[in-house]
């Protein structure tokens, strides 16, 4: 049996044009059997593809050819084709979906005018020197960040990424634009547009944790400045750094600890996701999402 693999990659760079590479990506997927997905724009690329392991090497030396992937970087993770419904590559105006396609500056070192990369390690160097004075900075939706988040860190209330410019321009988290902010999110590659986009709009000091959650929690598991749970994009749903993890997610039904997503059950017109513990959403009473058109769809089910 072969062994099967994930890989999770991105990188900023010109690209003048991303049509032709995404049909060159493309190709080359469909000719390794790999599934998942890319999104090639005039910035760069972004993807996580699976497949057999000798295909994803055959995939990394490949692509590397491109001039301005030459030395991108490729995080191995478990997995295969089977974890992606089918192979998606697309062109498109932005690789993170910030609506700032025509602010967005980048040349063969990546995002210009990002915030400071800063190792893990860094990271808790900056927090010792300058205490609480450091503000992490939240860039992902507000929803990750209900199970878990660096401490005493500022959720920005967005649902969507597109949600950013907004919420920063809101004048809200104005005191912070002379207080040294790290912003993290997942892997990092949020970080890289929304560091520079904090930065154009007048925050001084703006640091982006390299490598993102994912690469802090390997290194300090639950004993970092991390707390909680990492919400991923897959099946999984969340992943924890250790067993003995704080739990800060609550059902929004009974209020007891949980990291359980669930689709409300009112799925023809509510795509919202919510917390309810798996007691509660094994319950049709109790699986929406607390609006009062969902509660009653759940009512009227329950009556069926
Ligand atoms: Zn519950
Ligand atoms: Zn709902």
């Amino acid at each position: 049996m072969s062994i099967s693999k994930i890989l999770l990659y991105y990188r900023f760079t010109p690209i003048p044009d991303p049509t032709a590479v995404m049909l060159w990506q493309r190709d080359l997927c469909e000719s390794l059997g790999l599934k998942g997905r890319i999104i090639v724009s005039p910035h760069g690329i972004n993807g996580t593809v699976g497949g057999d392991i000798d295909a994803c090497k055959r995939y990394i030396r490949k692509t590397r050819d491109y001039p301005g992937f030459h030395d991108m970087e490729f995080k191995w993770s478990e997995g295969g084709a089977d974890d992606f419904p089918k192979l998606s590559v697309k062109a498109r105006d932005e690789i993170v979906a910030f609506g700032a396609a025509d602010e967005l500056e980048v040349d063969a070192d990546g995002v210009v005018g990002g915030g400071v990369h800063l190792a893990p390690e860094e990271v808790n160097e900056l927090v010792d020197a300058r205490g609480d004075d450091v503000v992490f900075f939240d860039g992902r939706n507000a929803r990750e960040a209900e199970i878990g988040r660096f401490r005493n860190a500022v959720v920005p209330d967005v649902d969507t990424t597109h949600d950013f410019i907004a919420e920063i321009e809101s004048g809200k988290y104005d005191e912070l634009k002379d207080r040294p902010v790290v912003t993290y999110c997942t892997g990092g590659i949020r970080c890289e547009v929304l560091s520079s986009l904090m930065i154009n709009r007048g925050f001084k000091e703006v640091y982006q944790l390299d490598g993102g959650i994912v690469r802090y929690g390997e290194k300090y598991g639950n004993s970092g400045l991390w707390e909680g749970s990492l919400y991923v994009f897959d099946k999984r749903m969340h992943m924890e750094f250790g067993e003995d993890h704080q739990r800060l997610g609550r059902c929004i039904h009974c209020g007891g600890a949980t990291e359980n997503f669930i689709n409300c059950v009112n799925e023809d017109t509510c795509r919202k996701q919510v917390l309810v513990c798996e007691a509660c959403a094994a319950e049709t009473a109790t699986s929406h999402c607390g609006r009062p058109g969902c509660v009653e769809v759940a009512a009227q089910l329950v009556a069926r």
